[in-house]
């Protein structure tokens, strides 16, 4: 039944011009067709021990349950991702308050399930434009969304970084779901706010178009977000279609 694509996909983790840590995470499955970005949260210490976590016990999730339907591997992998965090920060005190973005996909056959929590994102790169998969759970994008802020705005606003849902903290767990059909020649891009807080859709629509392999267009975005002053720790991963 159908046609498996055979899925090429590439990822790249930059720690930027500022910071003295990467507290970004990926994961790269391509067996189970499973891909997955986390970045840490600043402030508090440990973000790099929830990322990282976050990412691997996801993975052992799907790993272990390999026959459930898509949506439901992904809502378990994350729940178990917040147990798996929180458990530690009750066996390390110190890392109490870590918490951790998570943006996951699983492709099985062309169907895309994205789940993510936070603002790490996904888009499907289809002819030449940039669909958005996920919708921040942030502060700025509520204010967005309810038309108190603009895109420009919210770009410089003190408050970019404050998340509305985390794993590891108080904020709700619950990921958010969605789902597109990979066609041939479609390319799904998972990366945190490192890339889409430096450079704009525009920019990132113009790395993928060039159709180069996915190695080589990670890179290209991780270098167009330094050159933008690379503030923040890059991560991208990207995923084409098998034709
Ligand atoms: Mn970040």
């Amino acid at each position: 039944m159908g046609v498996r694509l055979s899925h090429r996909c590439a990822a790249v983790s930059d720690i930027g011009l500022r910071r003295m840590l990467n507290q970004d995470a990926y994961l790269l499955n391509a067996v189970l067709g499973f891909f997955a970005v986390a970045d840490g949260m600043g402030g508090p210490p440990g973000g790099d021990v929830a990322s990282r976590l976050a990412v691997t016990s996801l993975c052992d999730y799907m790993t272990e349950h390999p026959g459930l339907p898509a949506d439901d591997s992904l809502r378990g992998g994350f729940r178990k991702a917040q147990q798996v965090i929180l458990g530690e920060a009750e066996r390390m005190p110190e890392l109490r308050e870590m918490g951790t973005t998570l943006v996951a996909a699983r492709i099985a056959v062309n169907e895309i399930s994205v789940a993510h929590i936070g603002d790490s994102r996904a888009y499907l790169f289809r002819e030449g434009k940039l669909l958005p998969l996920t919708e921040d759970h942030s502060v700025v994008n509520d204010g967005i969304r309810m038309g108190m802020l603009s895109r420009e705005a919210a770009r410089l606003d003190p408050r970019r970084h404050i998340l509305t849902r985390a794993l590891g903290s108080d904020a709700p767990a619950e990921p958010s779901l969605a789902h597109a059909v990979m066609e041939p020649g479609d390319r799904l891009l998972l990366c945190t706010d490192g890339l889409t807080g430096m450079i704009d859709d525009s920019v990132i629509a113009g790395c993928l178009s060039r159709r180069e392999p996915p190695i080589d267009c990670c890179r290209r975005l991780v270098e167009a977000a330094l050159d933008a002053g690379g503030s923040d720790n890059i991560t991208v991963v990207l995923v084409d279609s098998g034709s």
